[in-house]
């Protein structure tokens, strides 16, 4: 059956504390583990209305006593974010506290983690992967945080980081259905992005920052390429699935959308039965340094010339903006091009452009810097 847990936060304001919700179907510790939280950047509404829809279609599964292993779910991953309205708006992406995005420097282990198991490493590919799991549990319980949200960071990381699967829920601002992951969990995660019918799948193998994904994930191909000897395996699927849009929370896509995860879940042994058969994969997966993040070059209003989805050739224009108050030799009109081959997968939900402000995303296959670890927009 599921039992809720709930976790407080230590106080940030007299008078006030904040907690989190985790619901856990099966035992703590039962294997296989997975691991899915929704509002991690919690002005993205589309994650909690899909696991909403999915936490119903699991609690029947538990009914019927088909689940194997443990899920954990969180539906709501960022009490603090979700606290933080402000001109009748919810802004839940950056911490009010120091502007810290909320998927970013999430707890980074890595040369602890070489420090402390290298010695423990031997032959056996099951023990090596319990040992780095019982390491990353000893080294996220030592840690102090002295900040609430450093303390909850620690906390999701402490339920997640053991997982088989862990599945971060965001969305962007327009966007088609896409998803971030580890270079070297593909394509052996390629079930994930064709179940979820995602029109564009981003690799990377260090995208910098440390957002939630990475932190679960990247410290299995780090310790395999520094302890070359040992067999390690990348033993955390952990993906970032941008549910597309801020505002698509459409009913049906809501429930395609918890059925996707359901049939997923069901495919890769967490529920009993046959799910439907995998749909083909949309499109390949492509590097994450292939990404145009088109920036607007002057201010004004943008006025998108291409949709979401279609294909666009490099030094193709793609948006106008319109300056309405032109003055010493500002032009009127000025064309925002394309910097690649590729798939317009994301715009900007306003229509104001400033000069540096990224106004879409196209998803190319050709790498456009030949260096990982800045690829990720504020
Ligand atoms: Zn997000």
């Amino acid at each position: 059956m599921r039992t809720i847990e709930t976790r407080v936060l230590p106080q940030a304001s007299p008078g006030t504390r904040r907690s989190l919700k985790i619901l856990r179907y099966g035992e703590a510790g039962d294997r296989p583990k997975a691991y899915l939280q929704a509002g991690l950047h919690a002005d993205e509404a589309p994650g909690y209305a899909v696991l909403h829809a999915l936490i119903q279609k699991l609690d029947t599964a538990a009914t019927q006593g088909s689940i194997n292993g443990e899920i954990i779910v969180v539906p709501a991953a960022n009490p603090i974010g979700l606290d933080q309205w402000r001109d009748d708006m919810l802004h839940g992406r950056f911490d009010f506290v120091n502007s810290i995005n909320f998927n970013r420097q999430h707890h980074d282990l890595i040369d602890r983690l070489i420090e402390a198991v290298g010695p423990k490493l031997g032959d056996d590919v099951e023990k090596n992967v319990a040992a780095i799991r019982t390491c990353t549990a000893e080294l996220l319980a030592a840690l102090r945080p002295d900040n609430e949200a450093a303390t909850l960071k620690q906390l999701l990381l402490s339920l997640s980081h053991d997982a088989d699967i862990v599945l971060d829920l965001h969305c962007d601002l327009e966007a088609l259905m896409h998803v971030y992951i580890g270079t070297p969990l593909w394509p052996k995660a390629e079930d994930l992005s064709a179940q979820m019918g995602a029109e564009a799948t981003l690799l990377a193998g260090d995208s910098g920052g440390t957002p939630f994904d990475e932190a679960n994930s990247r410290p299995w191909w780090v310790l395999a390429e520094q302890f070359q000897d040992h067999q390690i395996p990348p033993a955390c699927l952990a993906a970032t699935v941008e549910l597309r849009g801020f505002s698509d929370t459409d009913p049906e896509m809501i429930e395609r959308d918890s059925d996707n995860l359901f049939d997923f879940l069901q495919r890769r042994g967490f529920i009993d039965g046959e799910p439907d058969k995998l749909p083909t994969l949309i499109n390949g997966a492509t590097p994450l340094t292939g990404v145009d993040y088109v920036k607007a070059s002057s201010a004004g209003i943008i006025v998108y010339l291409k949709k979401l989805g279609d294909t666009v050739a490099k030094d193709e224009s793609i948006a106008q903006i319109i300056n309405p108050l032109p003055e010493h030799g500002d032009q009127q009109l000025v064309e925002v091009k394309s910097g690649t081959d590729g798939l317009l997968f994301s715009r900007n939900a306003d229509r104001f452009a400033r000069p540096g402000k990224i106004i879409a995303k196209i998803a190319g296959s050709k790498p456009l810097t030949e260096t990982e670890g800045h690829l990720l927009t504020l």
